[in-house]
């Protein structure tokens, strides 16, 4: 019995970040979801789940720069999230994941310059969208 109420928190937990692809959700948001269902999930299952989900790749964790919290995102199209880097919009929150060939480029560069090796799993360039930068013109 025990495995089906797991795997039950894990099922929810994919299935509500999936519909709230390019939202932040920090994990007292996605565990208050969870158990908005009326499912009794006690808090300790969800976050070991997110870890464990974060650990296999299917989601994603970003710090927030300025506030101590971590926002979770699914990640199914994106298998090797920790492998390269992400960008993300300070205003919107949506990702961009930076596996194209230059961002590797841009890794070396950085290694031979400065003696920085960049931790891909780690970093996270901030900028704005262009979908927000159009809304703020107008
Ligand atoms: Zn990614
Ligand atoms: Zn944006």
């Amino acid at each position: 019995m025990k495995s089906t109420y797991k795997t039950k928190a894990r099922e929810m937990i994919i299935a509500y970040l999936k519909e709230h692809p390019e939202q932040r959700l920090t994990a007292r948001e996605i565990y208050e979801a969870v158990c908005s269902g009326n499912v009794e999930v006690d808090r300790t299952t969800v976050y070991r789940n997110l870890d464990r989900l974060c650990e296999s790749g299917e989601l994603m964790r970003f710090k927030e720069p300025n506030r101590d919290a971590w926002y979770y995102q699914y990640s199914a199209e994106h298998e090797h999230c920790d492998r390269h880097m992400h960008a993300q919009c300070s205003l919107c929150g949506k990702i961009f994941h930076l596996d194209k060939p230059f961002v590797d480029v841009f890794a070396a560069e950085m290694l031979k310059e400065y003696g920085l090796e960049i931790d891909p799993s780690e970093t996270i360039i901030l900028g704005k969208c262009s979908k927000c930068r159009r809304i703020k013109k107008r």
